[in-house]
């Protein structure tokens, strides 16, 4: 099964990829990921979106459609689950094209809908494990033992240089302008569920499975 969660920065895209990854053996497609992957490493790619990214902004189509093509050539195990893509409609398109090129379908769009004052709490108070990558929050969701991580146990805590309110202003412009008229696009197309995504991890996750089934 290959699904898409669509929904704005913070609704818990990631978070609930990640939880479909171990109980369903699916494989996260995250672009952000790859992108600050890319970064990190210092690649020519990752220089050239840093400063992008650190702002906000989007990234060209070319790029992140390249990066999504290389996995799609890979093992899909239990499906996809594209986090963060697509975020534009030539994306959108793009993503159609090459699912059938690798003979893949897309099953399911799950939109997840938070309200922008909840969005602008999660994300500003948002910090994750450099080791695994679990996310935890100031006020909502903090480790037992302050700075290590209750899922491997490093102590390795970043905050995203772009979990700022100047950045998070504009990458929700970029979400309203670019990525939300995906909404229409996959209802048209009969793809799309909507659920609430602004309750609790495991309630959302509840959604998420009858949105799936
Ligand atoms: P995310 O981790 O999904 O919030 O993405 C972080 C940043 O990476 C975004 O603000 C963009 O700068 C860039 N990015 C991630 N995915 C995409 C995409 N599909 N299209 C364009 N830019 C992207």
């Amino acid at each position: 099964m290959n699904i898409i969660l669509l929904g704005p920065p913070g609704a818990g895209k990631g978070t609930q990829a990640r939880r479909l990854v171990e109980e369903r053996d699916m494989i996260q497609l995250s672009t952000g990921d790859m992108l600050r992957e890319a970064k990190d490493s210092g690649t020519e790619m990752g220089e050239k979106v840093a400063k992008v990214m650190a702002a906000g902004q989007l990234v060209t189509d070319e790029i992140v459609i390249g990066l999504i093509e290389e996995k799609l050539q890979g093992d899909n195990a239990g499906g996809f689950i594209f986090d963060g893509f697509p975020r534009t409609l030539p994306q959108a398109d793009a993503l159609g094209e090459l699912l059938t090129k690798y003979n893949n379908t897309l099953d399911v769009v799950v939109e997840m809908q938070v309200d922008d004052e909840a969005l602008v709490n999660r994300i500003t108070g948002r910090f994750t494990c450099g080791g695994c990558g679990e996310v935890y929050h100031d006020d909502t969701k903090r480790p037992a033992k302050e700075g290590v991580c209750d899922v491997c146990g490093k102590s390795d805590m970043k905050r995203r240089a772009d979990d700022n309110a100047d950045a998070l202003r504009t990458r929700l412009m970029e979400y309203y302008k670019k990525t939300s008229p995906l909404i229409g696009y996959y209802y048209a197309k009969g793809d799309l569920k909507s659920i609430n995504g602004l309750g609790e991890i495991e309630d959302v996750a509840a959604l998420i499975k009858t949105a799936l089934n």
